[in-house]
């Protein structure tokens, strides 16, 4: 989500003729998109901001902006506007088409702007978006949360669920396709609950029915799915419907029903376990992959052996594994019984060497078998090999001239690991 409204920032920069450059000395203005899901990546924005008070004296003219959920918490707000007095402008997640005009601002009035609120705002249908890839872009469907999981602050920093009238979206990926985009990922923070906004009957997988319809797409993608609210209508589509690809991620964060409801999840492991067995009847060779947090608050040492039981259930190709972080303001900030560090390093260690012989299995499978991979870009290590993704999602290397980038090509698999796959051109 971020890294798309990154793409979207960067378009409304290009419009004001600005140029991007990887060299921090060359920059007039230097933004921060940020991100409040855990500390960790709060604390890394605090701690490169303060590095950019040094370029800040070398010129006087560089204008410094953070934007992004971060800035959503009152908390940090007042952080940054006591501690970091040399940011510029501050502006929120919704508030990304205000953006030249609190540049203007700036510049006129050389005061700190801030420009935050309008939580729920109405969804703006003039930006575009200044996409890495020609060839795959992520498409927005949605914004928000209403589901309140309690350890979880996107509800509070992106406001309350809205859909995109089908239309837009269909318009959006309809232009997309025309200039040579064959992948698409439609982003939401709860994908499956999308169309409940909108005043007439129109369901995910209506979406997706719509989307399978345009000529050039080839490739349909999407995160996040909520168990709770999967339907079978959208199950039933893995069975015959090419472009739709075999991969389902399905954060399941706990395999214990007791932290389960503490969480606020509103599904039981039995309920996500008929979810994965019915996906996996209509379709055998889906990569399933999941979001697990590890210690959140009252977590026993049973509950996390449920957690690896049922990572063994499924067979998860691959997990985001995150270790619970505390986010002031949720519920389960203040629950007691928080999980010591020790403790979750010490499971996240465990979880893993359960999880990773999942992931060679998966891969393995696929040996000596020709595989349709989207050619995404040069090795970043050997120029002459390329790399690129699976229908499954798998990163795949091998040899072959970069001008197939954006190409389906085939490629036979002859080696395998656990994260990667390699092969010849085929
Ligand atoms: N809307 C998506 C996920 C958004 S956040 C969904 O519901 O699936 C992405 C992931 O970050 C979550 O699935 C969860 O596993 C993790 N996460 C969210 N808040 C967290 C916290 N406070 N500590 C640790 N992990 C967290
Ligand atoms: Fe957070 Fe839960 Fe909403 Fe996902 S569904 S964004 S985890 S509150």
């Amino acid at each position: 989500m971020n890294e798309h409204d990154s793409e979207k920032i960067s378009w409304v920069l290009e419009g004001m003729n600005y140029e991007s450059t990887d060299i921090s000395e060359e920059a007039d203005l230097i933004i921060f998109n940020t991100c409040a899901v855990r500390k960790t990546a709060e604390e890394k924005v605090y701690g490169q901001i303060g590095e950019l008070k040094r370029l800040k004296r070398e010129n006087s003219n560089l204008v410094i902006a953070i934007c992004g959920c971060m800035m959503q918490r009152e908390e940090v707000l007042e952080i940054v506007t006591t501690k970091h007095r040399h940011v510029d402008i501050i502006f929120g997640t919704n508030n990304i088409h205000k953006l030249p005009q609190l540049i203007n601002n700036y510049e006129k009035t050389g005061k700190t702007v801030i420009d935050i609120v309008e939580e729920n705002r109405e969804i703006d249908e003039n930006i575009e978006a200044n996409r890495k890839y020609s060839f795959k872009s992520y498409v927005n469907i949605m914004y928000g949360c209403n589901n309140f999981c309690t350890y979880c602050i996107v509800p509070y920093t992106r406001g309350r669920e809205r859909s995109r009238e089908p239309e837009n979206i269909l318009e959006e990926i309809k232009k997309l396709a025309e200039t040579g985009c064959k992948e698409i990922t439609l982003l939401g923070q709860n994908v499956n609950s999308y169309g409940k906004t909108l005043e007439r009957d129109y369901s995910f997988a209506d979406l997706i029915k719509d989307i399978d319809k345009i000529d050039g797409i080839e490739r349909i993608r999407f995160m996040t799915s909520h168990p709770k609210d999967i339907s079978d209508e959208l199950i039933n589509l893995y069975a015959n419907m090419d472009k739709l690809c075999d991969h389902l991620h399905l954060p399941v964060q706990s395999g214990s029903n007791r932290m389960l409801k503490l969480m606020n999840r509103k599904y039981t492991k039995e309920d996500y376990l008929k979810i994965i067995d019915k996906v996996k009847s209509i379709n055998p060779n889906i990569s399933i992959t999941t979001d697990i947090i590890i210690g959140f608050p009252g977590e026993t040492e049973e509950d996390f052996n449920e957690t690896l039981e049922l990572v063994k259930e499924v067979g998860f190709d691959s997990a985001y594994t995150f270790l619970y972080s505390i986010r002031e303001g949720t519920p389960a900030a203040s629950m007691e019984e928080q999980v010591d560090n020790k403790v979750k390093n010490e499971r996240f260690q465990r979880l893993m060497d359960v999880l990773h012989p999942f992931g060679l299995e998966f891969n393995e499978k696929l040996l000596n078998k020709t595989v349709k991979v989207l050619v995404e870009e040069v090795s970043k290590n050997n120029e002459k090999i390329l790399s690129g993704r699976t229908d499954s999602g798998k990163l795949v290397h091998f040899e072959a001239d970069e001008s197939l980038i954006g190409e389906l090509v085939d490629v036979k698999i002859n080696s395998v690991k656990t994260f990667t796959l390699e092969g010849v051109l085929v």
